[in-house]
């Protein structure tokens, strides 16, 4: 995995991205539709708010060792999120940009022996408090694009791009999903995605296999040899 000064950068610069795209986004534009089915732009700003209270949750867990995980059950991240879908567009740029503060504050005190400490992620992996970082980055960075129509996955940084498919290839190996060989920018990046029936070969730009394999429709991607293999949503 990635050092933490890595992944507290791209959080970082993922949380000014998603500002970014906020600032671009008017108060009318966040109750239409977004790249995401079924989410209105407010959906999109409560969950990112949300994620941060979430992963600020996992942060007083490493802090304290009480065990404080990200939501109270399954059904209340979605619950969280109906329920600040219906917020006032001003409340919502509020709510996100204050909850991001209060998050970098909390991980700039964090020490060595904190980041080390065992925590439970949504998805319920135990992994150590250090992925906390790597897991806010990945949603803002996704969601920015998901919110703005003018950014695209190539408008983000190149190292987070790479980590990114990495993490999703993981993710999506070894299970009842398609078996996939993926190549990025004419062949300089390359991965396989193990699963079911015989691999198809995928090649687009890295930002599109990107927003391939995260599920998001309209990814600009090409099948020499066919169709190509839907995906769900993932984030
Ligand atoms: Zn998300």
């Amino acid at each position: 995995m990635h050092d933490l000064a890595t992944t507290r950068h791209w959080a970082d610069q993922g949380t000014q991205i998603f500002s970014g795209a906020l600032a671009r986004t008017a108060d009318d534009a966040l109750t239409g539709p977004t790249a995401l089915p079924g989410w209105t732009g407010r959906h999109l700003v409560a969950h990112v708010a949300a994620n941060a209270e979430a992963l600020l949750n996992l942060a007083h867990w490493a802090a304290t060792g009480e065990e404080t995980p990200m939501y109270s059950s399954p059904g209340q991240r979605d619950a969280d999120i109906a329920a600040g879908a219906r917020r006032t567009p001003g409340e919502l740029r509020r709510w996100v940009e204050e909850s991001a503060g209060r998050l970098a504050t909390a991980l700039d005190g964090l020490s060595a022996d904190h980041w080390s400490r065992t925590v439970r992620t949504a998805q319920g992996r135990l992994v150590p408090a250090s992925q906390i970082p790597w897991l806010r980055a990945r949603e803002v960075m996704v969601h920015a694009v998901d919110l703005d129509p003018t950014l695209g996955f190539d408008n983000l940084p190149e190292d987070f791009l790479l980590a990114l498919v990495d993490d999703v290839v993981a993710r999506r190996s070894g299970g009842d999903q398609p078996a996939l060989v993926l190549s990025a920018d004419g062949g300089r990046h390359t991965w396989k995605v193990s699963g079911r029936g015989e691999a198809t070969a995928l090649h687009g730009s890295l930002g599109a296999v990107a927003a391939y394999l995260t599920g998001r429709p309209r990814a600009d991607v090409t099948a020499p040899s066919g169709a190509v293999p839907d995906l769900a949503p993932w984030l």
